[in-house]
């Protein structure tokens, strides 16, 4: 009997989701200018969708994204940092479906240079470990490590110790991205200009995901950038979210997004839907337990195709 030819993999897709900042404080600076960090990351159900395909150049295509794919992309810069780690004389070209929001505190960016990394990892049959893809992705961002790994994380120093944390209770998250984002060097630097007198309770959070107690976690949130964010939104959104039952409601990392958290879908929904009527971008998300990972493999263009249930 003849064996099955094996074609090498010519394309592969990879959802990488979004992240919420449960909390986000603020603990000090270090002597170089950056700011550490204590803060729950979630990963949620809203996922950017990046395909990278064999290819002698490198090319990043985002069509319908006002986002540019040169070398200034965070998906650009993670192709370069694969090949450089890994030595292959290779290429890639990468399109990204984008939904996550620009500017928002959501880490898109980051999700598209994690997905990136996962994508020529399985393209090119590398068999990085997920702590060396880690490794690379903190070289393109400090979010990008949190995007590969997904879940619940705790994350401190300058984002770059990450250790997984229990999952967060089952609950609903409305989300709403106002018109404006917001640029993160803006909201570190009015930060350091106005402070914050509102903080998270981080301990508190970290035995309330222990426990799997909802109100308990939200009683701990907090965001330390909320207060001086340029975002003249947040109040407005918050209220809305809190009328309709919101456990608790903040920024996520420096904004532009604002989110609720429910115990009810019913009641979510229809936050969001009053949102709807005032904001361009608004969801019902929930918690995911999970971070980039591949959807579907392509062997050749148009055939072949394995699929992976989402
Ligand atoms: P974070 O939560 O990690 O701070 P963010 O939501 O604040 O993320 P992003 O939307 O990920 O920020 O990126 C913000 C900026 O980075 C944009 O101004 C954009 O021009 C630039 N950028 C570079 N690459 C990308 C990318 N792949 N997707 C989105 N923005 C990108």
């Amino acid at each position: 009997m003849t064996q099955p030819v094996k074609r090498p993999t010519h394309a592969v897709t990879v959802l990488a989701p979004a992240k919420l900042n449960l909390t986000l404080d603020i603990t000090g600076v270090t002597p170089d200018g950056y700011h550490t960090l204590d803060m729950f990351m979630q990963a949620v159900n809203l996922y950017e969708r990046i395909t990278v395909e064999r290819s002698r150049g490198l090319t990043v295509l985002l069509p319908g994204s006002r986002v540019r794919g040169g070398p200034h992309n965070t998906a650009y810069q993670a192709a370069v940092a694969f090949f450089r780690h890994t030595g292959l004389l290779a290429g890639a070209f990468i399109t990204i479906r984008k939904a996550v929001p620009v500017r928002a505190g959501m880490a898109g960016g980051s999700a598209d240079a994690a997905g990136v990394l996962v994508a020529l990892n399985e393209l090119y049959g590398a068999r990085l470990s997920r702590e060396e893809l880690c490794d690379i992705g903190a070289q393109v961002g400090a979010d990008v490590p949190f995007s590969i790994l997904g879940g619940t994380a705790r994350v401190q120093g300058i984002g770059d110790v990450l250790r997984p944390a229990p999952c967060c209770p089952r609950c609903w998250f409305a989300v709403c991205m106002p018109a404006m984002g917001v640029s993160t060097p803006q909201a570190y630097a009015l930060y350091d200009q106005y402070g914050a007198r509102m903080r998270p309770d981080n301990e508190a959070a970290a035995a309330a995901l222990a426990a799997g107690d909802l109100a308990g976690l939200c009683a701990a949130m907090g965001n330390a950038l909320q207060e001086s964010s340029p975002s003249r939104e947040n109040g407005p959104i918050c209220a809305v979210l809190r009328r309709h039952g919101a456990l608790a409601a903040q920024m996520t990392g420096s904004g532009a997004a604002v989110f609720g958290v429910f115990d009810s879908e019913h009641a979510a929904r229809a936050a969001r839907e009053e949102l709807a009527g005032s904001y361009p971008q608004c969801w019902v998300l929930h918690p995911v337990p999970v971070g980039a990972r591949v959807l579907r493999r392509r062997e050749k263009r148009g055939c072949n195709r394995q699929q992976h249930p989402v």
